[in-house]
């Protein structure tokens, strides 16, 4: 009798973790309602919540790094050339995803191994308001896409998230302009095709170097940090370039009124915009790369400032298109 009950027992805590786990498993997280916004990851969420774990991101830059001047241009193992097969592009109803399949991978410029390169995805605003997710003197880019890239000891990108260095991701702001980035029309031409969560679409891959700031891939940001995402895990390397690429207001369009969240025939259709998770405080020390702009590694006061001064003469104008 006494094993009986004591089975009970277990059965019904069983029972109850498991609820627990298919409650949590079924509470997606959204960007756009008070329930699951990202001040209310942390309730389903513990390591979004950020009182409890210091590295969060994003994080505003521009102000308070230490130059490191050993941080060189990362190697870009394949981003030149035009890989095999097919790429492809998915609405997952947080953001497009394209998956980059094999022969990708980044390594140097302070990371700890080779990173084995596996998607890349992208974070928006509205027409009234920017959504990069890092921001630059405080001041928010219109868009901004991370290519994520595995720890190569790791299988999988699950597999890496406990490991403080398991993922390594470059980060690259996206500014507006009227002439569209014709190494961009692959992704911008198949976003119709994946309008409503869950859709995907076959693309031919391209030299991924393209959708970066090739001219200035010295000038970028170190720190450690998280996924900007649900588990927000600790897991992050991130490589901030601090010059934008630019996309038309035609291919930006494409994204913030193009792409739904929800699924295609869904009572409410609701638009995925404004993607982006909150600013968080830097904990860990963010270093500024041998080249990066902001930063004079010559302590004069006269050329610090003229140095910022001409940066910020350079890159303001290019921040405000959207405010
Ligand atoms: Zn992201």
């Amino acid at each position: 009798m006494v094993s009986y009950t004591g089975n009970t027992g277990s059965m019904l805590l069983l029972l109850v973790l498991t609820l627990i786990t298919l409650s949590l498993s079924h509470t997606d997280f959204c960007y756009d309602d008070g329930q699951c916004d990202p001040y209310a990851w942390g309730d389903y969420y513990p390591s979004c919540h950020p009182l409890l774990d210091a590295h969060h991101s994003p994080i505003d830059l521009g102000q308070q790094e230490i130059r490191d001047g050993g941080l060189d241009a990362l190697e870009l193992s394949g981003f030149n050339s035009t890989p095999t097969g097919r790429w492809r592009l998915t609405n997952q109803g947080h953001s497009v995803v394209l998956e980059v399949g094999g022969g990708l991978s980044v390594s140097g410029g302070g990371l700890p191994g080779s990173y084995r390169t596996v998607q890349l995805h992208f974070h928006w605003g509205s027409a009234s308001s920017n959504g990069s997710e890092h921001t630059l003197l405080q001041q928010r880019f219109p868009m901004e896409m991370h290519i994520i890239s595995v720890k190569s000891t790791y299988p999988n990108l699950t597999a890496a998230l406990d490991d403080p260095t398991g993922l390594a991701v470059l980060a690259v702001f996206i500014d507006l302009v009227y002439v569209d980035n014709d190494n961009f029309l692959q992704i911008s031409s198949a976003l119709p095709f994946i309008t409503y969560k869950g859709q995907e679409k076959s693309i031919r891959p391209f030299p991924l170097l393209t959708l970066l700031p090739h001219a200035n891939l010295s000038q970028y940001y170190r720190y450690h940090g998280s996924l900007t995402t649900p588990p927000c895990s600790q897991a992050v390397l991130w490589t901030v370039y601090e010059v934008p690429i630019t996309i038309s207001w035609q291919q930006f369009e494409l994204f913030i009124s193009g792409i739904y969240s929800t699924q295609e025939g869904a009572e409410h259709a609701v638009l995925l915009q404004n993607n982006f998770r909150h600013i968080h405080p830097a904990y860990s020390t963010v270093y500024a790369s041998r080249h990066a702009h902001l930063l004079s590694s010559t302590p004069q006061q006269t050329t610090l400032t003229l140095t910022l001064t001409l940066t910020l003469t350079t890159l303001i104008p290019a921040l405000g298109l959207i405010s």
